[in-house]
């Protein structure tokens, strides 16, 4: 995609003083850019506008197509929703891809040689944010995870590591516990994988998988996960690897790609002229690729190294010994700037392929598959009886619609009845599953919850179970 003409936003915290700083550097660069600059973030939120964004600048986001984007403060626990989360999810921005590197010896960490790439699903999961407060007690956020949105990411990370010579390509899932959703990622990773002999692959369960990042981050090469668990863990391998400030991201689609820092808005160092804007310097530079200069963030990225090396240092990687000059913001821009032309001598120059073409992925047709209803688990809010799951049991099973029939019923996930332990500790959210696999229909489910509402139970909501090619589609408790 060649083009001069980007979408710009300032945001929030750090995000005025490192946009500048980037900017400063691409221009002095002769990256021969037209900005169009938009208002996002918290002032816009707090302005009254309900997605964080005016319709007049969605349309500027639309019309250039690349966004070049400083972090934005999203409140904890509470307030409008994540603006970052609804660009991603809206533009399709399918792969958040994060390189992670260290820079030894002039920057500080216990591993010399990190150089990975995280590939992070960027759409899906728990980052949808659809969550309820289902009784006084439970609330739930949904995990949605479809097969088009893995078969993608895991497509994107093999066709990544193709492009960029990478040899290796780890999945990390949770597929022990989370069977289907985490099961159907892991799975359809073994299928692709098969597609790349050329390429060798391996699977963590992401706790583990997380500890050697922490622990042992040399060892990986492209790193391809779910959302939740990508954003966890490019983080860690960004600080383990010397700061998050040094992290850029890209996260693109088939029509748009937005490039931002992996870090946040900071607070906490906000207005101080002292944040490290190399993560966003980092994501320009993994714009201007995709804009076809890679020249350009050749250059850009050959100077950084240069400035790394010359131990001026923003205060988050300053140290005694590695840096030679403690430096703001705008100073670290500037010594960057005069670099630029110059070479590292001990880094091993950055040199980028200017033919490069953008990953386009391609996912299979999709095949036929037999969908059948067998049941349905109906989830009630109940707080009497001592929260007895045996005499719950006893009422629940007279609801019954013909073969329709209690099969158990589950609290947090435990089943309490017809087993159970007494020790379980029961909230009042339960599951009572019914299963007639032979001749369930939708109207023996509508019966069902007419019994339940004509016996005075508070029904919260239903998930339908259902077979595919005859393999129950549904968590065992
Ligand atoms: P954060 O990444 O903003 O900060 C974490 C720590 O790292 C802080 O101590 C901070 O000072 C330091 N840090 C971050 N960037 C730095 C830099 N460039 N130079 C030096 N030090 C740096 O994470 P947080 O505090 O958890 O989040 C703050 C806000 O940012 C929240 O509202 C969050 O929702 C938002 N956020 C936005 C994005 C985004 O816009 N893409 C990403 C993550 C978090």
């Amino acid at each position: 995609m060649n083009t001069n003409k980007i979408t710009i936003a300032y945001g929030d915290g750090i995000g005025p003083e490192i946009m500048e700083a980037t900017i400063d550097v691409l221009n002095a660069a002769g990256a021969n850019l037209i900005y169009d600059t938009i208002e996002i973030g918290e002032k816009v939120y707090l302005s009254g506008s309900k997605f964080g964004i005016s319709d007049s600048d969605w349309s500027t986001l639309e019309k250039n197509k690349i966004f070049l984007k400083a972090p934005i403060t999203t409140p904890q626990g509470g307030g409008y929703q994540s603006l970052n989360v609804a660009i991603r999810k809206t533009l399709g921005l399918l792969a958040n891809v994060r390189p992670c590197i260290s820079y030894s010896p002039f920057v500080d960490t216990n591993f010399a040689n990190i150089d990975l790439v995280i590939v992070r699903e960027n759409e899906e999961d728990l980052y949808a944010g659809i969550e309820h407060q289902q009784t006084d007690e439970v609330v739930q956020c949904l995990k949605l995870v479809s097969v088009q949105g893995s078969e993608k990411i895991i497509r994107y990370a093999f066709e990544y590591a193709k492009a960029h010579n990478r040899k290796h390509v780890t999945c990390m899932s949770k597929d022990n516990i989370m069977k289907l959703t985490d099961g159907m990622f892991h799975k359809m990773f073994n299928k692709i994988a098969l597609e790349y002999p050329e390429i060798s692959n391996d699977h963590y369960i992401i706790d583990i998988g997380a500890a050697k990042l922490a622990s042992d981050p040399e060892r990986f090469d492209v790193v391809v996960t779910l959302n939740l668990y990508g954003d966890i863990i490019s983080d860690i391998a960004a600080d383990v690897a010397g700061s998050v400030g040094l992290g850029g991201s890209s996260n693109v689609g088939e029509n748009f790609a937005m490039f931002e820092a992996i870090h946040g808005s900071a607070p906490d160092i906000a207005g101080k002229d002292i944040a490290n804007p190399s993560g966003l310097i980092n994501g320009a530079c993994m714009m201007l690729v995709q804009i076809g200069k890679a020249d350009i963030a050749e250059k850009i990225q050959n100077a950084l190294l240069k400035t790394l090396e010359d131990g001026i240092h923003t205060g988050d990687i300053f140290k005694g010994g590695l840096s030679q000059q403690r430096v703001g913001t705008k100073a670290f821009a500037k010594a960057l700037i005069e670099r630029l032309g110059q070479l590292p001598s001990t880094f091993k120059p950055v040199k980028l392929n200017s033919d490069a073409k953008p990953i386009i992925i391609k996912t299979e047709e999709k095949k036929l598959i037999v969908k059948k209803l067998v049941g349905t688990d109906v989830f009630i809010d109940w707080s009497s009886e001592n929260r007895n799951g045996k005499i719950l049991g006893g009422k629940i099973s007279q609801l019954s619609v013909l073969n329709l029939k209690l099969s158990k019923i589950s609290n947090r996930g435990v089943e309490v009845y017809p087993a159970g332990h007494s020790a379980t500790f029961c909230t009042n959210h339960w599951s009572c599953r019914f299963l007639n696999t032979e001749d369930c229909n939708p109207e023996l489910i509508i019966q069902l919850l007419q019994n339940f509402n004509a016996a005075g139970f508070d029904v919260i909501k239903t998930e339908n179970l259902y077979t595919l090619d005859g393999k129950a589609a549904y968590s065992v408790a």
